[in-house]
């Protein structure tokens, strides 16, 4: 989930206006980086959206790489997907590759096939009905026309419906 010009394509993500704030940053730990890699923290700017209109008050933009709720770095997610579809065991990747609880190499694989469902819809959408091809090339294909942040917003979106509801109404995320 990388693209080149994020940084400058910040905008809300409920009425897609740029006219924004910043409003402070967090930090976020705990990520399962490769060999325990110190570089485990990120910071995650905040930002308040400025059309009077919007319900939303302010929102937080995900470095590339970082997904909501997901203690993977998105490489690292893909890295589990490939090995596991060819042919790798989930003891053998939790145990010998990311060092991690058979638990979580679980949790990763059913989030893993949530979102290649989710992708396979949103490629042939994107493409005019290209059929479904590798997980990681479609991400890519979606990146590349939708954009870092509006592909994470559309997946936290579809994951957590109820926390991103349609109807208006003061929220903060
Ligand atoms: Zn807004």
């Amino acid at each position: 989930m990388q693209g080149a010009n994020d940084q400058t394509q910040i905008f809300c993500p409920r009425c897609h206006c740029y006219q924004l704030h910043k409003h402070g940053c967090y930090s976020r730990k705990g990520f399962h980086a490769p060999n325990h890699a110190a570089s485990n923290e990120v910071r995650v700017p905040r930002y308040r959206c400025l059309n009077p209109d919007c319900p939303l008050c302010t929102f937080s933009v995900l470095p590339p790489k970082v997904l909501r709720y997901c203690r993977f770095f998105w490489p690292c997610l893909v890295s589990i997907k490939l090995a596991l579809d060819s042919g790798s065991t989930r003891y053998h990747l939790a145990h010998h590759v990311r060092h991690v609880s058979w638990a979580i190499i679980g949790r990763a694989a059913a989030l893993l096939n949530s979102m290649e469902s989710w992708a396979n819809g949103l490629h042939q959408e994107i493409t005019n009905g290209w059929p479904a091809c590798r997980f990681e090339l479609m991400m890519k294909t979606i990146t590349a026309k939708l954009g870092c942040n509006e592909l994470n917003w559309r997946w936290y979106r579809h994951r957590y419906p109820r926390r991103f509801p349609d109807q208006l109404g003061q929220h903060t995320i």
